[in-house]
């Protein structure tokens, strides 16, 4: 029997989502749309220190920013995670911390089955031992190697344990990690990796303290209830993998593993390392998909207030680490959920280009239509108190959006076509703005005036005067500068009175 498609994302809310995190949930995502199945959205939060308020909001926000947009999880509707249990929602609530309830009795299960057992060292006695054991030149592991000499549930009597678990209110469960086995394991992207449990320590599963279970528990009994067939997840749980293996074993929930497969890191543009929030703010580039504000106070850039279209983002990130095995770079959602496939996700960790990521978002903008544009910079115009009719932003847009990366950019190449010139570029202004070029220039321009570009150009060449320094002194009177757009265009936007006003101008300034 083939098993229907069910992967999630599970993110823990104790920051923004780094853009890494979002191309787990993007993989996930593609994934499972492309075998017809469900994309899950579970917030893993039992780690309450380190929760931070906003984080899940942001995470959610991100994901629909990207059009990421849950089966399961996420009510589109309100944005909310889901509490209660439906048809569209059967395994809700899907925040760890709404399902603590759950939790305890998958840990003591696997206490009786002998695969777990109860802890009662105090913070004090481990931190005793890890000094010794550091005096000694080793580092400390609660393992076989040393659970024999340490407080727990194996070395005491039945009633004693009785005792504890009552009087007590921070006592553990801990997996009793196998001694000397080798664990086999797959991985869709790694290949096959073999591990000697002896290297591994016996993780706390659940802690009386709070009474919540520990990442790797409410992990794989979720997965497990939640008939995960999938876990795509970033390199960083690679090591965590042996464990989960023992546990799905321990709990007899061997059959239904889901497949792993291990996203490789997203790297610095330049050196060795893993890409990390501070690269951006030093290189001038987003890490995250929105911006976001610490409790510091301190803001970090998204590539969303950054100008960038989602469908660059989504496209860029899809490309960060996968590639379709062709020559093809741009992809649109649908064509990336036909394209996709594990096989092509590389092992070795991809280096981040910011100039590849402009690079995406032109050629967004290029295909986009003049409309859309305008529906976008006249937010831009509007901020700037400039009013213009909007079949003129429209045709600015269209004439512009080659020679722009970003829609703000337009302002920075179009400003002129909105207001005149008031000051001229000294640069040009003293390699154009001689007499020789600029009287006949302005014969020329009256010439544009009154009987069009053509007949201009007519006379530029049967006088024999030099085009080229013809037209730039003309362009400084419209623009300011020596570039810009064709005279032709720029007379057919502003339009004659407008034209006339700044040849005018700049001779009254100039001289
Ligand atoms: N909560 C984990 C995280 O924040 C999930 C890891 C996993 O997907 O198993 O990344």
């Amino acid at each position: 029997m083939t098993r229907r498609t069910r992967v999630r994302f599970a993110p823990s809310p104790t920051g923004p989502l780094h853009m890494g995190g979002v191309r787990t949930a993007l993989y996930n995502y593609l994934y499972a749309k492309q075998k017809g199945g469900d994309f899950i959205i579970r917030i893993e939060d039992t780690d309450s220190q380190r929760f931070v308020s906003g984080a899940e909001q942001y995470i959610i926000e991100s994901l629909r920013w990207c059009g990421i947009i849950p089966d399961e999880g996420v009510d589109m509707t309100t944005g909310e995670v889901v509490k209660e249990p439906s048809a569209k929602h059967p395994h809700a609530p899907y925040r760890q911390s709404e399902r603590k309830s759950i939790y305890r009795k998958y840990a003591e299960q696997l206490v009786e089955s002998g695969n777990a057992y109860y802890a009662f060292d105090t913070a004090e006695e481990l931190g005793k031992a890890r000094a010794e054991a550091e005096a000694a030149g080793q580092t400390f592991i609660y393992n076989a190697s040393t659970r024999g000499s340490l407080r727990n549930s194996l070395n005491m009597s039945a009633e004693e344990v009785a005792k504890l678990l009552q009087e007590r209110t921070d006592w553990t469960i801990r997996f009793k990690m196998p001694q000397n086995r080798i664990v086999a394991m797959d991985d869709m992207i790694r290949g096959h990796v073999e591990v000697n449990s002896s290297t591994l320590d016996d993780k706390v599963l659940w802690k009386r303290a709070d009474e919540l279970p520990t990442y790797h528990l409410a992990n794989i009994v979720d997965d497990h209830l939640m008939e995960i067939s999938d876990v795509i997840r970033g390199e960083e749980w690679l090591p965590s993998l042996p464990l989960h293996y023992l546990l799905y074993e321990a709990f007899g929930w061997s059959d239904t593993m889901p497949r792993f497969a291990h996203l490789p890191l997203l790297l610095k543009p330049v050196g060795n390392g893993k890409l990390s929030k501070r690269d951006g703010d030093k290189m001038g580039f987003p890490v995250f998909p929105l911006n976001w504000q610490n409790s510091e106070g301190e803001t970090y850039h998204g590539y969303r207030e950054d100008g960038y279209f989602p469908e660059a983002f989504v496209n860029l990130l899809a490309m960060l680490g996968w590639n379709p095995g062709t020559e093809q770079e741009l992809f649109t959602m649908s064509e990336l959920v036909e394209a996709f496939s594990i096989e092509h996700v590389s092992k070795s960790g991809a280096k981040f280009n910011p100039d590849k990521a402009k690079w995406f978002n032109k050629e967004y903008l290029r295909k986009k239509s003049g409309e859309e544009l305008a529906d976008l910079f006249s937010v831009i115009l509007e901020q700037k108190g400039i009013k213009a009719e909007r079949d003129y932003v429209v045709k600015v847009c269209e004439l512009v959006k080659e020679r722009v990366s970003f829609v703000k950019e337009i302002w920075d190449v179009a400003s002129y076509l909105f207001v005149a010139p008031t000051s001229y570029n000294e640069k040009d202004v003293a390699k154009f703005w001689k007499a020789e070029n600029y009287v006949p220039a302005m014969e020329i321009a009256l010439i544009i005036a009154d009987e069009g570009m053509e007949k201009a150009e007519q006379t530029i060449r049967d006088r024999a005067l030099p085009m080229g320094k013809i037209m730039n002194c003309i362009r400084l009177a419209l623009v300011g500068a020596s570039s810009g757009l064709g005279i032709g265009d720029i007379f057919a936007l502003i339009g004659r009175e407008e034209f006339l006003k700044r040849i005018e101008n700049i001779q009254k300034v100039l001289g």
